[in-house]
């Protein structure tokens, strides 16, 4: 599907599928009331048709006892013409969500207590009840919230059991509202022929697809947490526990290929006068762009910038060796410390930073952030702004990979 411009507004299909998602699966939307009544109404509305036509034709002749299907008929009538109603006034409060609880449970009580003793009438174990009984408990499940929806589904599970217990006693395998059982050995009556065809196609679609949707809704919501645990929220660059991560893998690999590895750990200078000065939301907004600057100074894909801490940035860049880790250091600082911030009209203020740099040798990473640390330490001392690098020797006794 082609992607609007940045800036452009959406179509409004496009935006549909979305607000639609958020809508229901906020589960405290009158729109999770007009989607569940939707997705059965189908089954509904077809078992219904095909009641009508046993009662009015003689398709069916020999099938139900038609006292009870006359009953039923009626009944899940009303049933579909009052989840109908449900679902015309929470389409009209949809953006009211203060009406939400009141009107699941208008939906949820006849949807899955009432379809549930539909189910019975029909017995759950002949027909293709039970998926369509089924198929409204995942909806329940998905779209309301499980407060909202364990009653009315205790109640339909209960009025099953009931329903076995009882069949189960009276040494009956038919339910009330059939006069012959559906299968009679010798293939089926031409009538539930048509009625098992039907209503499970109807039944199906509805539950493939929601549990298609379903399963990569969690995919994608996954994928979404994963990202947002490596990320840092202020800058957006990824976090210390991600560039850890990547630390140890890209020290295995030069450990492997002898190829140059070097980390940069860089710390804002006098970031507290910042903070004192100009108020701590001046001082986001100073770490945010830093954070930009980094980024705009590393290879996408190759390198990693992070946030390590507080006010503290580190670089992973490999094949990268001591120099040029250190003209990267230089570049950053050229680049923050033209750059003008502004803290109201008139008043511009700069900040500077210190970054300690270290080339990482037989891939002892613990030794390279020690060393790179060290190295911060001493630019900070000989009077900030500046950089000062080294080559991570392994200290005796403890090479390797860490
Ligand atoms: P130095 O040059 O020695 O590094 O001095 P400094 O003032 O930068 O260092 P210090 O460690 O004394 O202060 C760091 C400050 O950074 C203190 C802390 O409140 C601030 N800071 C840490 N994280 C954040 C943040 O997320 N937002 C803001 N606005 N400030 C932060
Ligand atoms: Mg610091
Ligand atoms: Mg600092």
């Amino acid at each position: 599907m082609k992607r609007p411009e940045p800036g452009m507004p959406a179509a409004w299909w496009q935006a549909l599928w979305p607000r639609l998602e958020r809508r229901a699966l906020a589960r405290h939307d009158p729109s999770s009331v007009v989607l569940f009544v939707a997705l059965g109404w189908p089954m509904l509305a077809l078992i219904w048709g095909l009641q009508a036509l046993a009662l009015w034709t003689p398709l069916a002749d020999g099938v139900f006892h038609q006292g009870w299907l006359r009953g039923v008929h009626l009944a899940l009538g009303a049933l579909i013409a009052w989840l109908t109603g449900v679902a015309v006034l929470a389409w009209r409060a949809r953006h009211q969500p203060e009406s939400a609880p009141r009107l699941a449970a208008a939906a949820l009580w006849p949807g899955l207590a009432g379809l549930s003793a539909l189910c019975l009438a029909y017995g759950l174990t002949d027909t293709p009840m039970c998926m369509v009984l089924m198929a409204q408990m995942v909806f329940a499940r998905a779209l309301f919230s499980w407060r909202q929806a364990k009653g009315p589904m205790a109640a339909a599970l209960g009025l099953a059991l009931c329903m076995g217990a009882w069949m189960l006693t009276a040494g009956t395998d038919t339910s009330p509202l059939l006069a012959q059982p559906v299968y009679q050995g010798q293939g089926m009556h031409p009538w539930w022929a048509l009625w098992v065809r039907s209503v499970f196609a109807v039944a199906l679609l509805p539950v493939s697809l929601a549990l298609f949707y379903f399963a990569s809704l969690l995919a994608r919501r996954q994928s979404e947490l994963e990202t947002l645990g490596r990320t840092d929220a202020l800058t957006g660059l990824v976090n210390r526990r991600e560039f850890m991560t990547r630390l140890t893998r890209e020290a295995h690999r030069q450990a492997r290929s002898g190829r140059p590895l070097s980390v940069l750990m860089a710390d804002v200078d006098h970031f507290k006068r910042v903070n004192d000065n100009w108020g701590h939301p001046m001082g986001d907004q100073v770490l945010a762009a830093i954070g930009q600057l980094l980024r705009a100074h590393t290879r996408e894909g190759v390198d990693t910038a992070a946030r390590y801490g507080g006010e503290e940035f580190v670089l992973l860049l490999p094949e990268t060796d001591l120099a040029g880790a250190e003209q990267v250091a230089d570049k950053i600082q050229a680049q923050l410390r033209a750059q003008a911030f502004l803290a109201a009209p008139g008043e511009v203020f700069r900040v500077t930073l210190s970054a300690g740099v270290a080339q990482v040798v037989e891939g002892d990473t613990a030794q390279a952030l020690k060393v790179a640390d060290h190295n911060l330490y001493q630019a900070k001392l000989a009077g900030r702004d500046r950089v000062v690098g080294s080559v991570a020797f392994p200290a005796r006794g403890s090479a390797g990979p860490s």
